[in-house]
């Protein structure tokens, strides 16, 4: 662990805090009329665990990482975040909470088109305002050694995100996620646009730059589950699936789990 990182902890109440994310009778629909897209009874994840978290198109993966980012908020019950209320802060300490404490790479990175990269990162730190860095100098230092440890050239800062390739916008959508140096990190289907050989590359970068991190990663293919030691199928989670044809699925994958 970095200094920085040590020093950051120290002043915050979460020093002690084992419990990354605790979810208790949680449930979200889009709509009033409409029945739950997630139900959760119970689900903590322990501080520095990285999850992954599988299971097929529409079950609700992204819905529920919108609420463990508060990008969405529950119709029903709490989330409580680096053992702290989340779920129930108002938008604004949510949106705060969130850029101080949780990095998001989300399936279409979402970076900013027309700013540059430094800019996109520069945004984020700015957003944070955790006091991490000193000056711009420091964000400018901190920036080049997290492009060359996710293998990118220095000579990308001052190019426009979208003048990207697909493989370096996921890059920076990472370097973006991880500037503040954040407790959690919340990545949904990153690698659904590479190819064999650039996940792979992409998944040991990831893992190592967040060994620091509590990460939950989604994703619908299960050949990513190797790359991780905690698994977690959303139809184990999510009670809403139980009426649904994704019970199917829930069945298939247990049959197949007990098989292994
Ligand atoms: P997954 O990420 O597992 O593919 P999602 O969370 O995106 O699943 O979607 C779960 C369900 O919620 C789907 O039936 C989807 O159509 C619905 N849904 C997603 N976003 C919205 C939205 N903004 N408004 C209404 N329904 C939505
Ligand atoms: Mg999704």
């Amino acid at each position: 662990m970095n200094l920085s990182r040590q020093k950051q902890r120290g002043q915050h109440k979460d020093v002690e805090c084992t419990t990354a994310i605790d979810v208790t009778n949680l449930q979200f629909a889009y709509s009033k009329e409409s029945k739950p897209i997630v139900d959760i009874k119970k689900w903590q994840v322990p501080k520095g665990e990285h999850v992954f978290l599988s299971g097929p198109s529409g079950s609700g993966k992204s819905t529920l990482l919108n609420l463990l980012c508060g990008t969405l908020t529950p119709s029903k019950g709490k989330i409580s975040l680096l053992e702290q209320p989340f779920s129930s802060l108002s938008n604004r300490q949510r949106d705060k909470f969130r850029a101080r404490n949780i990095g998001v790479v989300f399936q279409q990175f979402n970076l900013i088109p027309y700013l540059s990269v430094a800019q996109n990162i520069n945004a984020a730190v700015y957003f944070a305002n955790k006091g991490n860095y000193k000056n711009s100098k420091d964000v400018a230092a901190a920036t080049c050694q997290l492009l060359n440890r996710l293998q990118l050239s220095d000579s990308l800062l001052n190019t426009k995100a979208d003048a990207l390739s697909i493989g370096q916008q996921q890059r920076i959508a990472i370097a973006r996620a991880l500037i503040n140096d954040p407790q959690l990190l919340i990545v949904d289907e990153p690698t659904s646009a590479l190819d064999a050989d650039a996940r792979d590359s992409f998944m040991s970068l990831l893992k190592d730059v967040a060994t620091d991190s509590t990460m939950i990663f989604v994703s619908h293919d299960e050949a990513m589950k190797s790359y991780f030691e905690h698994h977690c199928s959303i139809s184990q989670l999510n009670c809403s699936l139980d009426d649904t044809t994704f019970s199917l699925n829930r069945d298939t994958i247990k049959c197949t789990q007990g098989r292994l």
